[in-house]
């Protein structure tokens, strides 16, 4: 029997539009053995998912941090995610809480460059209907969508709209002072997407060398933002950095059109991780 493990996920915690509840319901109707909760920058939903957590699915908690290298000109936006740390660790926490502010600080100049142009969407409305989870783009592209400026998220990320001309960066956090920091909370830091050119600039192999130096765990290569080609590279430079592999599907609820287990992850590769984490646990029940 094979074991369905999908190691990248969102619930309204951030930008998915399933609770954590239905998100852990859904994953066990999917088939999936293991699932990770994956929320942009908080562990919001890790309590609500555990309590949740249906018969024969382990729940892997976990988080997608934005950062950023400053290797270039501007900085290269990125993303890590982070399995199993302790979510009390002082300087972790610190650094969430602020890429979140620093979310809501960016989230508000866009919509304030939105009202510029006579765009008439709410700031407030946003952050009211975002009920306390990470802010990002998602909930201004559905704010676009309610006022009938756009037909759908995917039209939201485009040139006219948040993917260029409203298009702001946020205070990210330091990939090197990322990964420092999960290992430091016990957790496994694994490079999301890391060859999606279709999501922007992407970094090069020198960076992931780098990284892999100051702890990097694993590269994300079966994700539907990598081509065929892109994901053989990621898997190539795994092997020769000795890294491990994941696939994932980076569910996102209605945000996005990808489902549960579309892509998912060995199980030597999720065993390496459970055996380097030292935070939490993966939780089992029933
Ligand atoms: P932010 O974190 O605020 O910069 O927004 C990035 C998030 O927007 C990603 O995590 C995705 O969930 C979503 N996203 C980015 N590009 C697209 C796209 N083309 N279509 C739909 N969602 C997207
Ligand atoms: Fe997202
Ligand atoms: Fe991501
Ligand atoms: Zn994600």
């Amino acid at each position: 029997m094979t074991t369905a493990i999908d190691l990248h996920a969102h619930s309204t915690a951030s930008d998915g539009t399933l609770t954590p509840a239905e998100l852990v319901r859904a994953a066990a109707d999917a088939g999936l053995d293991v699932v990770a909760i994956t929320d942009h920058d908080t562990t919001g939903g890790w309590d609500a998912a555990v309590r949740a957590l249906p018969p024969g699915l382990t729940l892997i908690r976990g988080a997608e941090i934005s950062c950023r290298w400053h290797g270039v000109e501007p900085a290269v936006p990125l993303h890590l995610l982070a399995y199993l740390f302790d979510p009390g660790h002082p300087e972790l926490v610190d650094e969430l809480a602020r890429v979140r502010a620093a979310r809501e600080v960016r989230g508000e100049r866009i919509v304030r460059l939105l009202q510029a142009d006579g765009i008439d969407i709410s700031w407030s409305e946003i952050i009211t209907a975002a009920g306390g989870g990470t802010v990002g783009r998602p909930h201004i592209a559905a704010a676009l969508i309610r006022a009938g400026l756009v037909g759908s998220t995917t039209e939201a990320f485009g040139p006219d709209w948040l993917g260029e001309r409203y298009r702001l960066p946020k205070d990210d956090i330091d990939v090197f002072r990322a990964v420092e920091l999960v290992r430091a909370a016990g957790g496994v830091p694994v490079f999301a997407h890391p060859r999606a050119t279709r999501r922007g600039r992407i970094v090069p192999d020198e960076l992931i060398v780098a990284l892999a130096d100051a702890g990097l765990a694993g590269l994300e290569a079966d994700h539907e933002d990598h081509s065929p080609a892109e994901a053989a590279h990621v898997r190539a430079l795994a092997a020769d950095l000795g890294l491990l592999v994941t696939g994932s599907s980076d569910f996102h609820g209605t945000h996005k059109s990808v489902r549960l287990g579309a892509h998912t992850t060995a199980v030597e590769a999720y065993e390496r991780i459970v055996a380097q984490a030292r935070g939490v646990t993966p939780v089992a029940s029933g």
